[in-house]
């Protein structure tokens, strides 16, 4: 069983080396050294349990200050080693130094190796588990370095009345690079929080707990040691604001946590104030133990040497001179086993006995002195028996083990030893009572505290979010001008188009038009052609008939003239035969015969040259035919042409009539030649009755036929100029029509291009317009939600005022009773000037807790005002974000609005382009329906993603508690797991306490 033992708080002073700026500034060095611990500043001497100079390497000051620190805490006591002193001042040199650098690391590493050295070396049979846990202590908020997401953790007491930090991630550790990650882990996520580190650092504490808990395997002796490293906040600002007082409130509020350390060393040292108000601050709450508690506790002061920190330096070295008187009572933190725990109570038992006579023995005194008997001296009860009267005890009162760490209860209560045994009972219920309502009431105000935290990220989310859908809607609402002006142009050039299109339109119908009544002239050309044709035909068939009348006509002409000439023969011989007869019988008859002959010779020749004259009008009548049936073939490849090739028709039509024309001329001449063809035959007839009439006749009718054959070639040669001009006019024609026919189908082409763009863009628009509403929808939501959280605001804010009241009503019950005690005690008392001394000292205890309490009031009421504050900026920020979504709507709704009448202009356009595309096809089909053909044949229209060491929770890196055994056992997968104890804070364990 482990004795407590009282021992000072160690206080070390390290003098850093002057440092550039101090060099530079030529500053004077203040300190001068007196041996290993006493400095002489300003002549004044400060004695230390050890004193560093500035060339103090980093392994004298752990040497001197930590390795007995680290043997303790692996023997079950708690050590803490804290570093205080000004900024810069070398605090955080001391405790971490360059965590790396065997030369300079500072305490933490050096301990954290030395623990596993030690271990090592140890008796085999113990059994260890170590679990480190690191947070810093910021604005009297305790965030965890090991889980970024705890920000603001609360402290708690276990059973024992020791302090805790609740929640704070543990790590299982197994070896000393394990512990280094893990600092490495915390000052990384401790640099990542702030944004400057340097001024951060030097406001927050930093704390490092190494929790060891230790097995005898063989004997199942349990010990359990806990070392808390300190790096505290700069000093300075608690002296700044002890010398400028109420100036820095704010300050005041940012080292809360420091100038609670200082009171509370401040009553520790003075030893004389009931209270030490620990519970002033979360590190002296923390630190209670570590501060007149249940732990070896060495302070290390760090100093600047120079002289321009003197009145730092000085207030430092101060604080270290009281901290040094504080005594700490230190006990071994024993678990105790079954058969251990039994004779404890076994004794307590016995004590209890004793105790009890002792109490019988004391009322029946006190009795006797009220009844106003006096009791003789040797009857009173002296204090010096109590010990003999009391069973002896080698341990404390279990209730009483956390007595130092009760801290104002055991210290208040011990002076007050009238108290009655229920009258203590009641108030220590009630003081456990109020422990457990301001722990509570910590917890609520943590939560509160988190959930305030939370909405305020939420609504810096939710205003940045509106800052980019703002920016979102602003860049959309350009779009949507730019695309509204574009849709304006597109309508404008639409519209332009849409004109051109009309004209074209019109264009198109007249020349439409145009077409159809060429093509109807054209249909009637073609009627008269072939009606022509018929006759032409029938003209053709007449003049055949004509030509084998000629053609007979003419044989029997021959046959005429041959019999005419054989007859004339006969009439030779017969004349020679009897020519020498008349021209013997008279000279008369033979010159008539001469005559006759002449005339014969004569008509001979005449007759030869008719009959050339006849087969040269044959030939070039054969000629004629020839030439005739050439342009008949002419004639009907044009008619072809005009089927096949519809605009050619016109021309063809107009080459129909030429030749028409020519036809009807030709038919003219065949009249004439018909007329002729009656002449001759009436020649012929007159040719009968009188052959030279006739003879005479013919000749002239072959002269007139030789003038008609020439005029007809004249004519013909004319009707194929016309014929060929026309043709090139028809050509060109149709050519032109081509072209305006092409030009208009591109135009349609176009239009229809521009169309199908048009339709793209206002199925974009529609896109668009379809993606804003969503956004809306969006920002809507969003809204409701800021409106929600507004709402969680004003009921938390109705819950912490409800609270405040119950407290409030809860501090007045109290008020009200402790008056009727004290009422109640002074009636009792009134003979007795002792009691009444007595019921002062209680009242100025009660005093205190009621000062206690109406802190923590004040400190709740300015949390709620901190609240309320914010509440109206809050809501004015919601007000504000409401206004946005208002106009952000109205905005949205107008370009809908926009949007929706000119996609029903664009509609209306689409419509009118397209009832004007139908109506064309309309009025086409309609003429074409009239057309026996249609006007191009095949042409289509183109419109138709378990840290054992947290309880409950996890870390960011599993971790299973790992036992390391002592005695060279460095391989933690080896060892046993450890029971359920083991995980968590020291709960389980039991501090021993023996008196
Ligand atoms: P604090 O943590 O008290 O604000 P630091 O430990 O950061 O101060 O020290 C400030 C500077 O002085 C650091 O650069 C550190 O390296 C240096 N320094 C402090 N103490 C010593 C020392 N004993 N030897 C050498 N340099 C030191
Ligand atoms: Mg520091």
């Amino acid at each position: 069983m482990a004795d407590p033992s009282e021992c000072n708080i160690k206080v070390m002073c390290r003098f850093r080396p002057f440092n550039d700026s101090e060099v530079v500034r030529g500053d004077k060095c203040i300190p001068k050294f007196q041996g290993e611990d006493t400095v002489l500043v300003g002549a004044k001497p400060y004695a230390f349990d050890r004193v560093f100079g500035q060339n103090t390497t980093q392994e004298q000051v752990y040497n001197a200050c930590a390795r007995q620190i680290v043997k303790d805490v692996l023997e079950g006591y708690n050590g803490t080693i804290f570093a205080y002193g000004q900024t810069a001042s070398g605090k955080t040199h001391t405790m971490e130094g360059n965590l790396h650098d065997i030369e300079i690391m500072g305490i933490i590493p050096r301990i954290v190796q030395d623990i596993f050295t030690y271990i090592y070396s140890m008796n085999e049979n113990l059994e260890f588990h170590i679990k480190i846990s690191y947070f810093e202590i910021y604005l009297d908020k305790i965030r965890d370095l090991l889980d970024v997401s705890k920000t603001n953790l609360s402290v708690h007491e276990d059973k024992n009345r020791v302090p805790y930090v609740k929640g704070c991630t543990e790590r299982f550790v197994s070896s000393p690079e394990e512990v280094m990650d893990v600092i490495d882990e915390g000052k990384l996520n401790r640099h990542v929080a702030v944004t400057n580190m340097n001024e951060h650092s030097s406001r927050s504490h930093s704390i490092f707990l190494i929790n060891v808990k230790q097995e005898n395997v063989e004997t199942e002796q349990k010990l359990s040691g806990k070392l808390y490293l300190v790096d505290l906040a700069g000093s300075e600002k608690v002296s700044k604001t002890g010398a400028e007082g109420a100036v820095l409130d704010e300050a005041k509020n940012i080292n809360k946590s420091l100038s609670a350390l200082g009171n509370v060393i401040s009553a520790l040292a003075e030893g004389t104030k009931s209270h030490v108000p620990y519970r002033d601050s979360k590190m002296t709450r923390i630190l209670q133990d570590s501060l007149g508690g249940n732990c070896r506790t060495t302070i290390i002061i760090c100093c600047s040497p120079s002289s321009y920190n003197e009145s730092e330096s000085k207030s430092t070295l101060l604080f270290g001179q009281r901290a040094k008187t504080i005594k700490n009572t230190v006990t071994v933190n024993l678990e105790l086993t079954a058969e251990e725990w039994r004779k404890k109570y076994e004794r307590e038992k016995e004590r209890n006995k004793g105790l009890r006579a002792l109490i019988q023995r004391l009322e029946a005194e006190l009795a006797r002195w009220r009844n106003g008997d006096t009791v003789p001296v040797e009857d009173q009860f002296d204090p010096k028996d109590r010990h003999s009267l009391e069973v002896p005890s080698d341990g404390p009162n279990t209730s009483l083990v956390s007595a130092p760490s009760m801290g104002s209860l055991s210290s208040i209560l011990d002076p007050v030893p009238s108290l009655s045994g229920e009258e203590r009972q009641n108030y220590e219920e009630m003081l456990t009572k109020l422990y457990k309502q301001l722990d509570d009431k910590d917890d609520e105000i943590n939560q509160q505290s988190q959930l305030g935290e939370k909405l305020k990220q939420q609504l810096l989310d939710q205003e940045e979010l509106l800052v980019s859908s703002q920016r979102d809607n602003g860049f959309s609402q350009e779009e949507l001008v730019r695309l509204q002006v574009e849709n304006e142009a597109a309508k404008e050039e639409v519209k332009e188009v849409l004109q051109a299109l009309e004209e074209l339109a019109v264009n198109y119908d007249q020349k439409l038009q145009e077409a159809e009544d060429r093509g109807k002239q054209n249909g009637l050309l073609c009627e008269e052609l072939q009606e022509k044709e018929i006759r032409l035909k029938t003209r053709e068939s007449e003049v055949q008939r004509l030509q084998d009348v000629q053609g007979m006509n003419r044989r029997r002409l021959v046959e005429m003239l041959s019999s005419l000439l054989k007859d004339l023969g006969e009439i030779g011989t017969t004349i020679g035969t009897n020519d020498l007869k008349p021209l013997e019988t008279s000279g008369v008859p033979e010159e008539e015969f001469t005559l006759t002959r002449l005339y014969v010779s004569k008509l001979k020749s005449e007759v030869k040259s008719l009959v050339k004259r006849g087969k040269q009008l044959e030939s070039q009548h054969v000629e004629n035919t020839i030439k005739m049936e050439e342009n008949e073939k002419e004639l009907a490849n044009n008619s072809l042409l005009l089927s096949q090739h519809e605009a050619k028709i016109r021309s063809m039509i107009e080459t129909v009539q030429a030749a028409e024309q020519k036809r009807r001329q030709l038919e003219e001449s065949n009249d004439t030649v018909q007329e002729e063809l009656a002449r001759l035959k009436a020649q012929e007839n007159v040719h009968e009755i009188s052959f030279k009439d006739m003879e005479k006749e013919q000749l002239d009718k072959l002269e007139d036929a030789s003038a008609i054959q020439k005029a007809l070639q004249d004519e013909m040669q004319r009707h194929r100029e016309s014929h060929q001009q026309q043709l090139s006019q028809l050509r060109n024609e149709i050519d032109e029509k081509q072209r305006t026919i092409e030009d208009l189908r591109d135009a349609q082409q176009r239009l229809l291009l521009e169309q199908e763009q048009l339709r793209a863009e206002f199925k974009r628009l529609k896109c668009e317009e379809q993606e804003k509403s969503k956004r809306l929808q969006d920002l809507t939501v969003m809204h409701d939600r800021r409106e929600q959280a507004r709402q969680d605001l004003k009921g938390l804010e109705e819950t912490v005022a409800k609270e405040l009241q119950t407290l409030h009503n809860l501090r007045k019950l109290f008020v009200q009773d402790l008056a009727t005690r004290v009422k109640r005690s002074a009636e009792a008392d009134t003979d007795d000037f002792g009691g009444s001394a007595s019921q002062k000292q209680r009242i100025t205890f009660l005093e205190n807790n009621l000062d206690q309490l109406t802190a923590v009031h004040k400190q709740l009421v300015r949390d709620n005002a901190d609240l309320r504050c914010e509440l109206p900026k809050l809501e004015k920020r919601l007000r504000a974000t409401a206004e946005r979504v208002k106009a952000l709507e109205g905005a949205l709704k107008e370009a809908k609005e926009s949007n929706l009448r000119d996609r029903r202009r664009y509609q209306q356009d689409v419509d009118r382009i397209k009832e004007a595309v139908r109506a064309r096809n309309i009025a086409r089909r309609g003429s074409s329906a009239q057309i026996v053909r249609p006007i191009r044949a095949g042409h289509v229209p183109t419109n138709s993603p378990a840290n054992l060491g947290i309880r409950g929770g996890g870390g960011p890196v599993p971790n299973q508690p790992v036992g390391i055994r002592g005695g060279g056992h460095s391989h933690p997968d080896t060892n046993r797991r450890p029971n359920q104890n083991d995980v968590g804070n020291i709960n389980g364990d039991v501090n021993e306490k023996h008196r």
